[in-house]
């Protein structure tokens, strides 16, 4: 039976290691307490102007890491085809690689079980550090710390998808700056009103996450809409999905569509603090503003634009479009003057060294435990 010590010792000096890296985890001292947003006036994203629109997607997986990672096409042929879709950002996000030939520099973090993920936008360079197997709220927010100081723009990658951040971690991390609430993996909105409910500002992305380009059902399924004309330069893209100018799309046909044939938002506008007033391109089946608690505020059939005067138990305010075609749903206006998101929280330095202590005994343990029976197959020889 030599072959099963010999496992055995092995599985033990693993989990030995990962043992040591829960002992590595900072626990922070998280806000019980939500801080929903507050003020008198409004800080809206969209304020003031007729709005010109342009395409994007920045999730997109190219052949990378000699076929090891999903994902097809070479970045040419990847641009090619969101080119004749008429997109105006493409953003290639490899996995654990900055893609050198991505218009839009950024790449996806995370190679745990539990696709915990995180794109990061013009990362100055990739951080490998993650937690494999199981991942508490601290070490969910360790990695968004350790992420935070080489990205400008820091999202939180498809949350639904095998519920990799719940609505209740997203309302107590922080350090994040956008969710992407559509995704062919999952879609967040649930979670979104969570983080937003709590007074964190996270503006929307809506992403394909095509691995092949040549399936028709992965392009185009989920996009954004950046209040930006097709001008307009990388800098002000950054900007732009910062103070959240963005529109979440999300494909009800099996196939790409044509500018034409959805409703784009023409003004969303906050007049005097007192009326929300939106007008979209063309009549949807139905527009929907919701607030705190993801609920539905107002909601207006068959037209093109709806008013509604904010109560006082509005905290923020979105938008919602339904037609045939398609759902849009708008980054949120607020309460305040500008998007207020929460800082990464302090560290519980005594629960840190007390876990630390408790990991760090496990694993010597266990590796005491493994090399026994590891030295006890050698003595035998
Ligand atoms: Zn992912």
């Amino acid at each position: 039976m030599h072959w099963l010590r010999i496992t055995l010792g092995i599985l033990l000096l693993l989990a030995a290691a990962l043992a040591l890296l829960q002992g590595l985890t900072p626990v922070y001292r998280f806000d019980d307490q939500p801080t929903p947003f507050r003020g008198k006036g409004w800080y809206n994203p969209f304020e003031g102007e007729t709005l010109t629109w342009t395409r994007a997607n920045f999730h997109i997986h190219s052949y990378a890491w000699g076929g090891l990672t999903n994902g097809h096409q070479s970045p040419a042929e990847i641009q090619r085809v969101y080119d004749s879709l008429g997109y105006r950002w493409v953003g290639i996000a490899d996995y654990q690689r900055i893609n050198p030939h991505s218009p839009i520099p950024l790449y996806e973090h995370g190679w745990s079980v539990g696709k915990v993920h995180q794109l990061c936008f013009w990362a100055e360079k990739v951080r490998w550090w993650d937690y494999p197997l199981y991942q508490s709220l601290s070490a969910k927010q360790h990695i968004l710390k350790l992420l935070r100081p080489t990205t400008p723009f820091l999202v939180v990658a498809h949350p639904r998808f095998l519920h990799s951040y719940t609505g209740d971690e997203l309302a107590k991390l922080g350090g994040y700056d956008a969710i992407e609430v559509l995704n062919r993996y999952g879609d967040s909105v649930a979670e979104w009103d969570s983080a937003l409910s709590s007074g964190h500002y996270a503006s929307i992305l809506g992403s394909d996450n095509a691995h092949d380009v040549y399936n028709l059902h992965e392009v185009m399924s989920r996009w954004t809409e950046i209040a930006l004309p097709s001008s307009a330069s990388e800098e002000s893209l950054r900007k732009a999905l910062l103070v959240g100018r963005t529109v979440g799309y999300k494909n009800r046909t099996p196939f790409p569509l044509q500018s034409s044939e959805y409703p784009l938002f023409s003004r969303i506008t906050m007049r005097g603090d007192s009326m929300l007033e939106v007008k979209t391109s063309m009549p949807v089946d139905s527009l929907r503003i919701v607030g705190q608690g993801g609920q539905v505020r107002s909601t207006a059939y068959q037209t093109d634009t709806l008013s509604y005067h904010p109560q006082a138990e509005d905290t923020y305010l979105r938008i919602e479009a339904f037609t045939k075609a398609v759902e849009a749903y708008t980054s949120p206006l607020i309460r305040g003057t500008q998007p207020k998101r929460r800082l990464i929280p302090p560290i519980d330095m005594r629960l840190t060294i007390l876990q630390g202590v408790g990991w760090m005994l496990t694993s010597l343990f266990l590796i005491l435990l493994g090399l026994r029976l590891l030295r006890t197959k050698y003595d035998k020889r």
